[in-house]
């Protein structure tokens, strides 16, 4: 089938929740993404902020396929050697107690909520709690995670969504401070906010909300799904805040491609789930843990944090010069290799553009581009992403003035 015949069945076939590019995309290499007609892109999303070694990696392509030949699934019922070391890895990394691996990044909020519903319950025998949740945050798309995502939008069509949630405003204090009850059993947040548009918890805001769930003993929930894995510079964002969550979700990059996600929490709000609260067939299976496993190694192998460290202090510098240069940029603001630049004119027309000159970004939101590249970007590649941003801003401003 020709790419023409290909896009057309899929638009027949596939439920129409995407408006997709018209890419095929076939196959990658290193920060580089090909098309079945052969076209070549540069890449600066990274499959949204998951392939944070970028493509065809030997290690972890290696490591799979010897999984696959001693064994891809095993049942939950009995132990397996990848899910307790990525387990183990994971709690090293991120000073969390117990994991539980997820499909999904949504599944792991969906976990978290539960067990935070369930400490809850176990301590006040009662099933009254409420979560505060933040406005403008994307936790994802089933039905728990939806009920805790500011968007209304991803709400509205889909209620009655799982009662006792109630929003506050992101970096707002006093606001979350005057919705805390003693029913309060969770505050959940990213720690940067990732689809809402690359905002980054207030230092403050967040050492406050911390301090206040310890004094209260309401749960902490961290989403680190697209924040975390060493996007910010270090393997998990909250790590630059002095701070520690009770319960950490992550996905995106905890697999680097894999379906794979997980929540961990705390002991003392980890023994609150007990054999027969939570389960899953798939989560945790020795092929998506092997990758997690992996990817860990890889992560202190290549010194990937450094790394990080170095190049988003180049990619600050070049998207600076570009928001200098053209007036429809509005704001720069992100953490480490999760930046974004705002725009007064809708981001959409300007990453069409992009792609044109071959290189993919992504927005977020409507009138935000988001870089999220893979986390091996080097300087060269920034600055030819940068050449082809400019390019794009140049034909989309053409006519009006920059
Ligand atoms: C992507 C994302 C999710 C949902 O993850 P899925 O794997 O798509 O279900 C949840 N929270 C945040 C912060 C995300 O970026």
């Amino acid at each position: 089938m020709d790419k023409k015949e290909l896009t057309g069945l899929g638009e027949s076939v596939l439920l129409h929740t995407y408006n997709r590019f018209d890419m095929v995309l076939d196959h990658g290499d290193g920060m580089y993404l090909y098309d079945i007609d052969g076209t070549k892109y540069l890449d600066f999303a990274a499959g949204i902020a998951v392939c944070a070694f970028g493509y065809n990696n030997k290690t972890y392509n290696d490591a799979l396929k010897a999984q696959i030949d001693k064994l891809v699934h095993t049942s939950n019922l009995y132990y397996n050697e990848p899910s307790i070391k990525a387990a183990e890895l994971f709690c090293k990394a991120s000073g969390m107690d117990r994991v539980f691996f997820t499909n999904s990044g949504t599944e792991a909020i969906e976990g978290a909520i539960k067990l935070a519903r369930k400490y809850y319950y176990e301590k006040h025998g009662s099933a009254d709690s409420v979560i505060i949740a933040m406005d403008h945050s994307f936790h994802g798309r089933s039905m728990g995670a939806v009920s805790v995502t500011g968007k209304k939008a991803y709400r509205e069509p889909f209620e009655p969504l799982i009662g006792g949630v109630v929003f506050a405003e992101f970096n707002d204090y006093e606001d979350v401070l005057c919705k805390v009850s003693d029913k309060t059993a969770a505050i959940i947040m990213e720690t940067v906010q990732g689809e809402g548009g690359i905002y980054p918890a207030d230092k403050v805001f967040l050492q406050k909300i911390a301090a206040l769930c310890k004094e209260k003993d309401i749960v902490l929930i961290l989403d680190e799904i697209q924040c975390g894995m060493g996007r910010t510079g270090t393997m998990f964002a909250y790590q630059q805040y002095g701070i520690k969550p009770d319960i950490v979700t992550s996905a995106k990059a905890l697999g680097c491609g894999v379906p794979v996600g997980c929540f961990a929490a705390v002991e003392k709000v980890a023994s609150a789930m007990v054999p027969g609260d939570h389960g899953s067939t798939y989560g945790g299976n020795p092929f998506v843990c092997k990758a997690v496993e992996t990817v860990f190694g890889m992560f202190e192998e290549t010194k990937i944090l450094d790394h990080v460290n170095e190049i988003a202090k180049v990619l600050w510098d070049e998207l600076e010069a570009i928001k200098s240069e053209y007036p429809v940029v509005t704001g720069h603001r992100g953490l480490g290799l999760m930046q974004g630049l705002e725009f007064s004119i809708p981001a959409g027309p300007i990453v069409k553009e992009v792609i044109k000159n071959k290189c993919i970004l992504i927005s977020a939101g409507t009138n935000i581009i988001r870089f999220v590249p893979p986390l091996i970007v080097e300087e060269c590649h920034i600055k030819d992403m940068a050449a082809c941003l400019r390019k794009a801003l140049d034909t989309v401003t053409a006519g009006s003035e920059k």
